[in-house]
C-alpha cells in the first residue's frame, strides 16, 4: 500500500517538531515530508489534521515469556515451554497495538523469543519488531540461573555466547549483581564477554542492580546496562565518556519508592529470593535494608546521569502479570509508562520522546533503519489524538499504529 499522511504534526523522533506535515509512505518505507500536501497518483491519503504523528515507540527491556506471579516467583521454570510460547504470541501482537513497533527481549528460554521474531518476520503472527537475547547467560548461582544458561570462565561463557548467536540470539544479556552488594562475573569474564561480542558485531546488555557490579560493567565495555539503581559519580562520569546506555527501567521498580504495600510485598519477595540462595536471618535482612537504601537514591542518580550527560532509553521490563509484587501487573506496552516516568523524574518532553525513539533505535545500534521519521525510514508509526509535548500523558492516546507501512491499528487494519 502507498500512503499519504497529511496534515499532521510530526515529531520526528530527532527532537525537532514541525505543524502540518505530509508524509508519503510507499512499501513499508518513509517516502517524503512535504510542507504542502502534493499526492502522487496511487497513494490512499489519511487526513491527519489535529491529531500528532511520530515514530513507532522502541521497549529495550521485555521478557516474552515471564510470569513472576508472587506465587511463583521462583517457580517460572516449571511453567511448560508450549504454555509460554503462545502466551510470548499473544503478548507479541498486544504490544504492536500499544504502540511499541520494536521490542528487545532480554532473555527467554527455549528458544521462544528466536521463534517468535522468525515468525514475526514470515508474517506468520502479528507483532512488534522482535531483537531478542536468547537465553541470558549467568555465573552458577547468579542472578535468574533459574531460566538462563550458566557459564563459568572464559571457556563456558565463549561456549554459551557461540551457542547462543548460533541459535539466533541478536545479541548478549548477561546478569552482574542483583541487589547485594557485591558482582559476579569477575573483570575478566566480563571482558571476555565484551570481546567476544564486539568481534562479532553483537552488543551486550547486562543486568546490574547496584555497584560494584555497575561500575565494572561500564568500565569492561558492557552496551547497555538494564537497571542499576545507585550509580557512582565515577561510574556515571564514566558511561556519558563511553557512551553506555543506560535502561533504568523505572516502571518496574517505582513501586519501591512510593508504594508502601508494593514495597513490602516485593520485599518478601526478595526475601524468599535470598532465603533460597542460602542466607539466613540477619544476612537477609542486611541485604534488604541495603536495597532499600538503593531504591532510594535511585531517582536522584537518574538526575544526576541526566546532568552528567550519560544516554539514558527506555525499557520497561514487562510484562508481569496482576499480583506480581502487589501490582496491577505490568502490561506489554508499558513503555509508555516509561516515558512519562522520565518526564516525572527530570526529563523534558521532547527528551523522553526521543529517548523511546531515535536513541533507543542507537541502543540497538539500528539508528539508520527505525526511531525517526525522515525520508528512507522505516514506516514505523503512531498517531496520536494529543500532542505529547504539551503533556507527556498524551502518549496514551494512541489512535494509529503502523509497522513497516502496515497499520496494526488504524483505518486499512485487519
Ligand atoms: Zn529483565
Amino acid at each position: 500500500m502507498k500512503y499519504a499522511l497529511t496534515h499532521a504534526f510530526l515529531i520526528d523522533g530527532t527532537g525537532d517538531s514541525q505543524p502540518n506535515r505530509t508524509v508519503l509512505i510507499e512499501d513499508g518505507i518513509i517516502l517524503e515530508i512535504q510542507s504542502q500536501p502534493t499526492i502522487p497518483e496511487g497513494f490512499s491519503e489519511i487526513d491527519l489534521a489535529g491529531k500528532t504523528l511520530m515514530p513507532g515507540l522502541i521497549d529495550l527491556h521485555i521478557h516474552f515469556a515471564a510470569l513472576s506471579g508472587d506465587e511463583r516467583w521462583m517457580q517460572d521454570a516449571h511453567f511448560p515451554a508450549g504454555r509460554r510460547a503462545l502466551l510470548a504470541a499473544v503478548r507479541a501482537e498486544e504490544s504492536l497495538l500499544g504502540g511499541v513497533t520494536t521490542l528487545r527481549d532480554l532473555g527467554t528460554e527455549h528458544g521462544i523469543a528466536i521463534a517468535l521474531k522468525e515468525a514475526i518476520e514470515l508474517g506468520q503472527i502479528r507483532g512488534s519488531r522482535v531483537v531478542t537475547a536468547g537465553s541470558a547467560i549467568v555465573m552458577t548461582g547468579g542472578h535468574g540461573y533459574q531460566m538462563s544458561v550458566e557459564a563459568d570462565g572464559p571457556v563456558e561463557l565463549l561456549r554459551a555466547i557461540r551457542q547462543n548467536l548460533k541459535d539466533g540470539a541478536d545479541l548478549i544479556k548477561i546478569c552482574q549483581s542483583e541487589g547485594l552488594p557485591y558482582p559476579e562475573f569477575t573483570m575478566d569474564e566480563l571482558k571476555t564477554v565484551v570481546d567476544e561480542c564486539h568481534m562479532r558485531g553483537k552488543r551486550v546488555a547486562v543486568h546490574v542492580e547496584t555497584e560494584p557490579g555497575m561500575g565494572m560493567a561500564v568500565e569492561a565495555g558492557i552496551d547497555t546496562i538494564e537497571h542499576g539503581f545507585n550509580p557512582s559519580d565515577q561510574t556515571l562520569e564514566l558511561m556519558a565518556q563511553k557512551g553506555t546506555y543506560w535502561v533504568p527501567t523505572i516502571t518496574i521498580n517505582r513501586r519501591m519508592r512510593q508504594e508502601e504495600h508494593d514495597a513490602t510485598t516485593y520485599m518478601d519477595g526478595v526475601r524468599r529470593a535470598f532465603r533460597q540462595k542460602g542466607m539466613t536471618g540477619a544476612d537477609v535482612e542486611g541485604k534488604l535494608d541495603y536495597l532499600r537504601e538503593c531504591f532510594l537514591a535511585f531517582p536522584e542518580r537518574f538526575q544526576k546521569g541526566l546532568e552528567l550527560g550519560v544516554k539514558i532509553v527506555t525499557g520497561s521490563d514487562g510484562p508481569r502479570p496482576a499480583g506480581y509484587a502487589g501490582t496491577l501487573g505490568i502490561p506489554m506496552d508499558s513503555v509508555r509508562n516509561e516515558v512519562v516516568k522520565f518526564v516525572e523524574w527530570g526529563m523534558n518532553p521532547m527528551q523522553a520522546l526521543m529517548a523511546a525513539t531515535s536513541e533507543a533505535a542507537k541502543a540497538l545500534d539500528m539508528a539508520d533503519q527505525i526511531g525517526q521519521i525522515a525520508p528512507g525510514m522505516v514506516a514505523d508509526l503512531i498517531v496520536l489524538d494529543e500532542n505529547p509535548l504539551e503533556d507527556i500523558e498524551h502518549i496514551d492516546t494512541i489512535n494509529m499504529v503502523m509497522k513497516e507501512g502496515v497499520f496494526a491499528r488504524g483505518p486499512h487494519s485487519r
